[in-house]
Parts: structure tokens; C-alpha cells; sequence
């Protein structure tokens, strides 16, 4: 594909798909180079933004502020934003806040954070910020509104809710026309601003484009475009007791900000021809410029093991089913960052599932496949007893001439760093801890590890040779008795001439810190909890949280909030960002090291 000479080279190649596809030809055919942004003749969100240059191209993430972001909005905001970085253009990040009742301002704050930690950013060039709200547009709404009326595109409906759902007719019936079609402008007008000055109760009448309403698409059926709502609103206050539909505003405000290229989820597909023709009717009317906007759409993700619907996680949280937004069960943003995900690790998954118009589901795996490449090689191995048993090593007085002597060890932080690695430290004593499948009295068949009579390394430590156990009146094991085993031929410890089949971990009782470490799995026990009208909240997986004391290494020491690790052969934890604090150290299970769930 060729790459037009003023937008910057994407660092990689990125693989194609439909989008891109269809940028690339609009900026090598200049399709958005014509002067839209100078002097547009509506109220270009720009105007006095400095200087824009007509050949970026121009996309838009728009939440409404009525809950946190998820994983399926991580899609969008990698999508939009990615394009707009890979092709030189911005990406607008815009409160679609058109509804007075659900929006919050507890979620604006948080979606502006998701999408900052995400790692995108919504500044022009010149630095001006491309934050916006719906609802700073209601001005203009209110204008594009009169003057479709003027110009006999819309009409105030009276008609009651049942009589408007009955005369709409459905997929194999024509609608009918309302009774209230026929009106004049001038009648419209009056009753419009009846409606705006607060004359009508919530619900009296509507505002409806008047289009056709034979109409095969059912979107082009007269839909309305403002309805009464007493209501207050978070930006506006009591301004206004009447609101834009959402399909009426989405348009205006991508026509408003001069957005390029308008990408939604395949929901949205029939509502593009309102789109189109309401975006040609106010450019008729000289109200916004043309070309204008287009609209394409994508599928949303579908994730394996998390349910995407802002209601229904809003059930999970009001009902305390999880303990918040940010729950590290949580598919949010705010949750997958408390669990440990990287940003880089989301926008790889963003970037490996791709863009397509298909209906698919993605395998939860290859989120947790995205991370572990991520951290493979950035984060610090570290050794931690999660199921503790204590080991006792009987001859160490013996050997070092004090039950007390501590033997210094270290082992890389970083094994496969290219440039060499930082050491850990930590030491060896009489006492340790071992993880507690790693001890069995009658070994079952191929087992490698601790049993009477069979000798291990204590990874980055001495051979040991296990001599038996210690139990109590229950019968449970409550310490393994070992030797140190000594050299054959210099008969001290640790050199190397002794071979045995299994290292195990380990963590010293006499330097090894005590832990929090929660241990996270799927939040649901099927991988598709709400598909087909089932119940997800009986399919929650009781065993999603498992909270366990455990021993870590004193390297630990240092882990600050949010700094992650590779707990050697359990997999990916983090220093959780809420609790853990050095003196209390609280650890977050991310993932394990390899993708063993259901096998
Ligand atoms: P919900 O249905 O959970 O309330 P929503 O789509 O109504 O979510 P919005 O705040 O309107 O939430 O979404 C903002 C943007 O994110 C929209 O452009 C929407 O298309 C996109 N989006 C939402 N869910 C997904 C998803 N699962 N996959 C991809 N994009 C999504
Ligand atoms: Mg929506």
C-alpha cells in the first residue's frame, strides 16, 4: 500500500485491515484536504485552535460518563487513538454526555485516566487539547433543531409513547404517519420553544426528524431527534428541560469538531443513513461544511470469561459481588490496571485481535499471553513460598560451626537481560521455607522433588539431602528434616560436583518478609457468562479469589506499588496499587506463566 508523503510513517508495519485501508486512500485523495477547518461556518470546536492542518485525519473516542471504562472500550481507544498516531492526526476525546440523568462526574475523572494510562493523548501539535463535551454543544444543537424546523425537516410529535411505538410499524409494516406531520413550520417553531421554555411535561411531545415513514430502515421513520427531561444536568445545570437524542447529537458532534473519520461498533450500522442525511441537511443549511464526517463501523470485542455491559458490571459493584470498579477481577481499565496489567501489554492485545466487521469471540488467553510477553523480560524474578512448609537443615551447626551462620546467595534479577542483570541477594540458614508440594513422604511415581533419602538443589543455594519429617498429633507434615550435603571431593557445600534432578525454591526464615499475595483467577466459571440470555450471576466462579500468607525474598523489600515480577514458577504478580505498602507488602496475582486454565 503506498503511504502518502505528509502523514508520518507508522514505527512498525502495522498489519492492514479496513480502516486503514480506507484512510490511506482518503489522504492520498486529499478527500479531507478541503478547507473544513478555517472559517467553517458552524462553530467549529477549533476556531481559534491555532493552525490545523487539513490533512490529518481527525477520529474520536466517545464515552458517555456514566460508568468505567472496560476492555471492549480499550478496543476503541487503541483503535482510535492508534490510528490517529500511526497516520499523524489526532484523536478527540469527547464526554458524550447528552443523557442529564446517569452521568457522573466520578466517571469523567476516571475515564480521563484510563485513557492517559492507556498511554494516548488527545493534543493537537500545537498543543491545544482536544477534550470536549456534548453537552458544551447544545447551543448549536438547539439551532441545527429550529432550522430543520424552518426548513421542514422536523416536526413536534404529540402523539402519545403507545401511539408513536404502534404507528412506527416494524420490519415487514410501513409506519404510519403521525397526525401531527402536516403541521407548518411556524406551528412547529412555537410548540418547539413551548417545549424548550418548559410549557410541556416530560414526555407531551418530541422532536422528529421528518423523513419517511414508509421507510425500510426503521431508523429513518421519523426518528426523534429531542425529547422533554426536568431534568438536571452535570455540565448545564437547569438550562435546559429539553435534550438531544443521542442520534441526533453524535452527528453534530462529529461534524462540530471536524472529525474525519467516525468509527463505532457494528450496532450503529443502520443508523448511518440518519447520519448521512441529517449531516446533508445542516450542510444545506449552511450550518456545518462539507465533506463531512463519514461514519464506519466495526465488532466490538467480545472477551471469553467477562461480561462487557456497563449495567451489568454496575450490578457486580453496587451489589458487592467484587469490591469495586477497580476490582483486579474487573474487566475495567481501573481493574486490569490494579491486576497488574501494562499498558503496553493491552494495546498489544488491542493490536493482535484486529479490526474486523465479524461477529467473533476472543480467547481471555491471549490477554494473558499479551502480558506475559510484556513482562518476560522486564520483570524481576523473585522467589516466594506461597503454600509454606518449614525445612530444617540438621547439620548446619555441623557444618558452619554456628546454628545461626547465614551463607550469602544471589542469583540474577533479570536471567535473560542482554546486558547482563542486577543481583538478588538473599541468605541461607539452618531454616527455610519450601513450598509445600515439594515434600512427600512416599513419593509417587517420577517425582523429582523432596523425599526421604533423595537429594535437591536449593535453587541458587547448597544440595540438600532430605532425611524425613516432622507431625503433628493430626498427622499433618509440619517440617521437613534435611542435610547439607557437602562437595564429594572438597567436602565443602555448594560446589557443583553433585548432581541432582530438581532445584527447587525456596525462601529463608531468617530474611524472608511476610506477604499478602492474592491469588486471582477468571471471575466466571463459562466462557461466554451472559451470551444466549443466560444468568451470569450464576456463573460466578466462587474460587476467583484466594487470599494466602505467604514468604518472599527480601529483594521484595523495595517493590513499590504497581512494580511487577515474575514470582519464579507461579507466574506474574504485582505490588498492588491500593494496599501494599513496603512495611505490608500485598501482592497481586496478574497471571500464571503459562495458559492452564480449564486443561
Ligand atoms: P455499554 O453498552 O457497556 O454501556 P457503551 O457502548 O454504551 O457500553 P459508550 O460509553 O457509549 O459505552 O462507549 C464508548 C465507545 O466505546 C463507543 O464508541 C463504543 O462503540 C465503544 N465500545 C463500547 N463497548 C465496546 C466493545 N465491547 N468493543 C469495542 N468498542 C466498544
Ligand atoms: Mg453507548
Amino acid at each position: 500500500m503506498s503511504t502518502p508523503a505528509h502523514h508520518d510513517t507508522p514505527e512498525s508495519v502495522k498489519p492492514s485491515n479496513f480502516l486503514r485501508q480506507i484512510i490511506e486512500a482518503d489522504l492520498a485523495q486529499g478527500t479531507h484536504a478541503a478547507n473544513r477547518w478555517a472559517g467553517s461556518p458552524g462553530d467549529c470546536a477549533h476556531q481559534g485552535a491555532g493552525a490545523i492542518d487539513p490533512a490529518r485525519i481527525r477520529t474520536r473516542f466517545p464515552p458517555e460518563p456514566n460508568g468505567y471504562l472496560h476492555v471492549g472500550h480499550a478496543k476503541s481507544i487503541c483503535l482510535n487513538f492508534g490510528l490517529a498516531r500511526d497516520y499523524g492526526g489526532v484523536c478527540h476525546l469527547r464526554f458524550d454526555d447528552t443523557n442529564p440523568e446517569k452521568e457522573e462526574q466520578e466517571y469523567v475523572d476516571g475515564i480521563i485516566d484510563a485513557v492517559h494510562w492507556l498511554g494516548f493523548d488527545w493534543r493537537d501539535p500545537d498543543g491545544h487539547e482536544n477534550l470536549y463535551y456534548a453537552s458544551n454543544y447544545f447551543d448549536f444543537m438547539y439551532r441545527a433543531a429550529e432550522y430543520l424546523i424552518e426548513a421542514g425537516h422536523a416536526y413536534v410529535d404529540e402523539q402519545t409513547a403507545e401511539e408513536m411505538r404502534a404507528n412506527r410499524g416494524d420490519f415487514g409494516k410501513p409506519g404510519v404517519d403521525s397526525p401531527y406531520r402536516n403541521r407548518t413550520p411556524a406551528e412547529n417553531l412555537a410548540r418547539f420553544r413551548e417545549m424548550r421554555d418548559g410549557k410541556l411535561p416530560d414526555g407531551a411531545a418530541v422532536l422528529r426528524a421528518r423523513i419517511d415513514m414508509a421507510s425500510p430502515n426503521i431508523n429513518l421513520r421519523d426518528p426523534a431527534i429531542y425529547r422533554i427531561k426536568h431534568a438536571e444536568h452535570h455540565n448545564t445545570g437547569n438550562q435546559w428541560c429539553i435534550y438531544p437524542m443521542y442520534t441526533f447529537a453524535h452527528p453534530v458532534e462529529d461534524a462540530l469538531e471536524c472529525i474525519t473519520h467516525s468509527i463505532c461498533t457494528l450496532e450503529f450500522e443502520d443508523q448511518r443513513p440518519f447520519y448521512d442525511w441529517l449531516l446533508d441537511r445542516l450542510a444545506e443549511g449552511g450550518l456545518i461544511a462539507k465533506p463531512h464526517p463519514r461514519q464506519y463501523e466495526f465488532a466490538r470485542l467480545n472477551l471469553t470469561y467477562v461480561v462487557t455491559s456497563k449495567r451489568k458490571l454496575k450490578h457486580l459493584v453496587d451489589n458487592g459481588i467484587v469490591s469495586g470498579w477497580d476490582d483486579p477481577r474487573m474487566p475495567t481499565i481501573v481493574g486490569m490496571r490494579r491486576r497488574g496489567y501494562t499498558p503496553a501489554s493491552i494495546q498489544a492485545f488491542c493490536e493482535r485481535i484486529g479490526v474486523t466487521k465479524d461477529y467473533s469471540w476472543i480467547d481471555y488467553g491471549t490477554l494473558e499471553g499479551c502480558l506475559r510477553e510484556d513482562l518476560e523480560a522486564k520483570a524481576p524474578r523473585a522467589m516466594v513460598a506461597l503454600d509454606p512448609l518449614k525445612l530444617e537443615l540438621t547439620n548446619w551447626a555441623e557444618v558452619f560451626g554456628s546454628a545461626d551462620h547465614l551463607e550469602p546467595c544471589s542469583l540474577p534479577a533479570l536471567p535473560h537481560a542482554q546486558e547482563g542483570s542486577p543481583e538478588r541477594h538473599f541468605s541461607l540458614g539452618r531454616e527455610v521455607w519450601i513450598e509445600r508440594e515439594d515434600f512427600e513422604e512416599v513419593p509417587p511415581k517420577g517425582y523429582k522433588r523432596l523425599f526421604p533419602g533423595n537429594k535437591v538443589r536449593l535453587k541458587g543455594g547448597y544440595v540438600i539431602e532430605c532425611t524425613g519429617c516432622e507431625k503433628d498429633a493430626a498427622g499433618t507434615i509440619t517440617k521437613v528434616l534435611a542435610t547439607v550435603v557437602p562437595d564429594t571431593k572438597s567436602g565443602t557445600p555448594g560446589a557443583d560436583s553433585v548432581k541432582v534432578k530438581a532445584a527447587i525454591t525456596w525462601v529463608g526464615v531468617a530474611d524472608g518478609l511476610t506477604a499478602e499475595v492474592r491469588l486471582y483467577d477468571r471471575l466466571f466459571t463459562d466462557a461466554q457468562p451472559d451470551a444466549g440470555g443466560k444468568d451470569f450471576l450464576a456463573l460466578l466462579n466462587p474460587d476467583s479469589l484466594k487470599v494466602v500468607t505467604a514468604y518472599v525474598e527480601p529483594s521484595l523489600a523495595q517493590a513499590q506499588p504497581e512494580d511487577r515480577f515474575q514470582f519464579e514458577r507461579f507466574g506474574y504478580f504485582v505490588a498492588d496499587r491500593k494496599d501494599h505498602a513496603p512495611a505490608k507488602p500485598v501482592f497481586n496475582r496478574i497471571t500464571g506463566l503459562k495458559d492452564s486454565w480449564g486443561k
